[in-house]
């Protein structure tokens, strides 16, 4: 497997393609105006508290006040498995409080809170409040597992009376005792810096914020086997030859500036498939293709066969065409980051040993994806169900906005539904106001429906009413507007 990061950065926006094998896996964008908020660090101020919920909303200076449960509060002292405290014995309107966004605010919800801190870094994950050591459940070998713990258990902070715990990373597996410490003092530093700038704060400001995500890109995500990584601004080119140098100098030389007079994202077709990754159908090469649709509950993705299916080879087609679909579902989950309850309709197969190696090419897939993914059942419709970890916007939310044409159904009132609107509204203005002339402002498709298949239905109602009725195109108008204008 080749691995390959294109990293593409104008002023309004940064975009990170992962391509592996030539083909676009994931694509993160960060749109400079409005950059994600998981993992900042505010001073929020309470300015409700909600006892019912056990929950309140604080105020972090964003659009919308953010949420948090009780649970998410860090008490005095709360011993382990200790009942949590009501939330009015925590909190109470006007309060400070430092927090940390766990969930960007999608839609009309606010951001999600908790008190309970963590920084990450390369390797580790610094929990201020949490004093105990967690190592990451992908860290499979025991002996490997305990080797890090005693590390991190090691650690001596500088000047700081020792507080806090560590979680240890997935990307921490099989390094060495230095880089681990290197971490752990970084974090300390870091550490540090934030509680001085929560002394000085102000109510409703920002304390810590994220890396850039170019930068967190290399920090979270890049594996050793990667190949190269390419972009293609020089300025952050120098940045992000520092930022590798001083947390993952294993990729030092992996990093190159592209200067080419193509577009990088014209490299492998990235452009291409991000406008494709938008579209609801999914072409397989099999002939067969994928129709996903994300509502606010779910995310649904069909698999379907080719128009074209021999009947002799039926039950292989099938299989074949579930197989491709096993490998492309898992492609357009990274790249559109569908997030939440997944439920995949697969095409039925009879065969049980087809339907087992379908859900096992499902699985290992799944394995590639940065994002925690979990196949929860196979229902007895022969649905299989699946979660993926939700923490940033899909794709489509970040580069689209519902359709106000339609209103985000999706489809529009045809032509004909239109027209008989129309026509019950002229009836209305006739009993109520009367008029010798009705004009009719309506979209082309909808005029054009009058004046033709509808005609006969006009001179009628005309005759029924014993007045005229005129029509007009009006440009402006979508196909289920219409105005009705009494002359
Ligand atoms: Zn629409």
């Amino acid at each position: 497997m080749s691995e390959e990061i294109l990293i593409n950065i104008t002023p309004m926006e940064t975009r990170v393609a992962v391509v592996e094998n030539g083909v676009l896996q994931e694509v993160y964008i960060e749109r400079t105006r409005r950059r994600g908020i998981v993992g900042n660090i505010y001073k929020g101020k309470v300015v409700r508290v909600l006892p019912g919920m056990q929950a309140a909303f604080v105020d972090i200076g964003l659009e919308r006040a953010a949420f948090i449960h009780a649970a998410d509060v860090v008490p005095a002292n709360r011993p382990n498995g200790a009942e949590v405290e009501s939330i009015s014995s925590l909190l109470h309107e006007g309060q400070s409080l430092i927090v940390q966004v766990t969930k960007e605010p999608i839609g009309t919800k606010g951001a999600r809170l908790t008190t309970h801190l963590s920084i990450p870094s390369r390797y580790l994950v610094y929990m201020p409040h949490t004093p105990h050591t967690g190592v990451s459940q992908r860290i499979e070998d025991e002996v490997e597992r305990e080797r890090l713990r005693n590390i991190v258990e090691s650690v001596e902070p500088e000047g700081a009376d020792k507080q806090g715990g560590f979680i240890i990373r997935t990307a921490a597996e099989g390094f060495g005792e230095e880089e681990i410490l290197a971490d752990t003092h970084f974090l300390y530093r870091l550490w540090g810096a934030v509680e001085r700038r929560c002394k000085g704060a102000k109510n409703k400001s920002i304390i810590y914020e994220d890396l850039p995500l170019f930068m967190r890109t290399m920090r979270d995500f890049v594996r050793p086997e990667i190949e190269k990584i390419r972009i293609d601004s020089r300025e952050n080119f120098t940045k992000l030859k520092e930022f590798v140098q001083e947390f993952v100098p294993s990729l030092e030389n992996k990093v190159e500036y592209y200067p080419g007079e193509r577009p990088i994202f014209d490299l492998y077709g990235v452009e291409d498939e991000i406008q494709k990754a938008l579209g609801r159908k999914v072409q397989l090469k099999s002939g067969g293709y994928l129709v996903i649709d994300q509502t606010e509950a779910m995310t649904t993705i069909d698999v379907n066969t080719g128009a074209f299916v021999g009947h002799r080879n039926l039950e292989e087609t099938i299989f074949k065409t579930n197989l491709e679909a096993a490998t492309a579902i898992v492609r357009q989950l990274r790249l559109r980051n569908l997030g939440g309850i997944i439920i995949l309709d697969f095409i039925d197969m009879e065969d049980p040993e087809h339907q087992r190696q379908v859900l096992r090419l499902l699985e290992k897939n799944l394995e590639r994806d940065h994002a925690k993914t979990k196949l929860t059942g196979v229902t007895e419709l022969g649905l299989v169900q699946m979660t993926r970890k939700r923490t940033r916007e899909s794709l489509e939310q970040v580069m689209c906005e519902p359709c106000p044409t339609c209103e985000a159904r999706g489809t529009l009132k045809t032509p004909e539904t239109v027209c008989y609107e129309i026509f019950r509204e002229i009836l209305r203005e006739e009993r109520a106001y009367g008029s010798d002339t009705y004009l009719v402002l309506a979209a082309q498709p909808v005029v054009d429906r009058l004046l033709d298949e509808e005609s006969a239905s006009v001179a009628d109602l005309e005759l029924f009413i014993n007045k005229t009725i005129k029509f007009q195109v009006e440009t402006l108008y979508s196909q289920e507007q219409f105005d009705i204008v009494l002359l």
